[in-house]
């Protein structure tokens, strides 16, 4: 070895020991926070009818801020929570902010009637998770059928174990429950699933819409989808819009939704109860 290989070893081998650190520091941080259920809140990012421009649904995105390691994102704190047995108490604590969040909201007028939640592959995994939401459901005495949740799952959740995936989908479809298939056209077989799974919605990744309008490829391959979508009677939504020529191009398409930076950020209960009436008075 030279010199510098060696310095570059010890880097790689520091860093290595460094994210080790922090997820061990995040797995005990973590513990204390399910315990108490502190430190987590909900985020509201809103979904719009880009016809009617109307806001009637939004997605709910955990957020998580630590004491000691501040604010942790969705995307480092969930897989530690799924691989540490953490995410179901966590999962069931979301469904009941979110009901009690939507109850307060239509009490109020404040015109939304729907939230979409998001399901871990985990979920798909536990022999009584559709059964505690059943559970929550009765508790404050919801009709799943009401159309006021809709669960987001993705491809990959339901492929780890497709058979029992796919029963437990269609057994939450057959609480009454609204499905949407997140990140459609991430995944390797997406069409097959959607001959699969009962799903009432599909959410574009943004990865598809980062092309349009500019590449056209990109534009073919939206406007199949939204005529696929039409033709089997699922609603569309576009996820990552960001900017004002991507909204544009889309206004093309008749009964699209659209959710993005562009219209909205993932805002806290507050800033999107001022968000929606700030809608109401304009
Ligand atoms: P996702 O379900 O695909 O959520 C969309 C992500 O894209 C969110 O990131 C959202 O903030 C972000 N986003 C929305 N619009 C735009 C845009 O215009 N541009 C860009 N660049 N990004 C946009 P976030 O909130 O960091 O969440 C990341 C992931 O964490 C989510 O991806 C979801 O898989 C997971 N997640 C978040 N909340 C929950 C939850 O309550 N339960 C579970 N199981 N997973 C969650
Ligand atoms: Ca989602
Ligand atoms: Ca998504
Ligand atoms: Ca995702």
């Amino acid at each position: 070895f030279g010199k510098d290989q060696v310095r570059t070893t010890y880097t790689i081998f520091d860093e290595e020991l460094h994210s080790e650190k922090r997820e061990i520091e995040m797995v005990e941080a973590l513990k204390q926070a399910v315990e108490h259920m502190d430190g987590f809140y909900l985020t509201y990012q809103p979904k719009i009818h880009l016809k009617y421009r109307s806001v009637r649904s939004a997605e709910v995105l955990l957020r998580w801020n630590d004491k000691s390691l501040g604010q942790v994102s969705p995307g480092e704190f969930i897989p530690i929570a799924e691989k540490n047995g953490l995410i179901q108490p966590i999962t069931m604590w979301v469904i009941e902010t979110a009901i009690l969040q939507l109850k307060e909201w239509k009490s109020n007028h404040m015109g939304i009637n729907a939230l979409s939640i998001n399901l871990s592959a985990v979920h798909f995994q536990l022999e009584e998770s559709n059964e505690k939401i059943n559970h929550l459901f009765q508790k404050y005495h919801i009709d799943p059928n009401d159309g006021s949740i809709e669960f987001e799952i993705t491809e990959s959740a339901v492929m780890k174990n497709i058979d029992r995936g796919v029963e437990m989908v269609k057994e939450l479809k057959g609480q009454g429950f609204t499905i949407a298939l997140d990140d459609f056209g991430t995944g390797l077989s997406s069409l097959m699933y959607l001959k699969k799974l009962p799903v009432d919605t599909l959410k574009l990744d943004k990865s598809f819409m980062d092309g349009v309008p500019t590449i056209k490829k990109d534009n073919i391959l939206l406007e199949m989808l939204v005529n696929m979508s039409e033709g089997l009677g699922m609603t569309l939504i576009a996820e990552g819009i960001e900017t004002e020529t991507q909204h544009n191009f889309l206004k093309k398409f008749g009964s699209v939704y659209v959710q993005g930076y562009y219209y909205g950020k993932p805002m806290t209960s507050s800033e999107f109860q001022r968000y929606l009436q700030d809608i109401i008075t304009n």
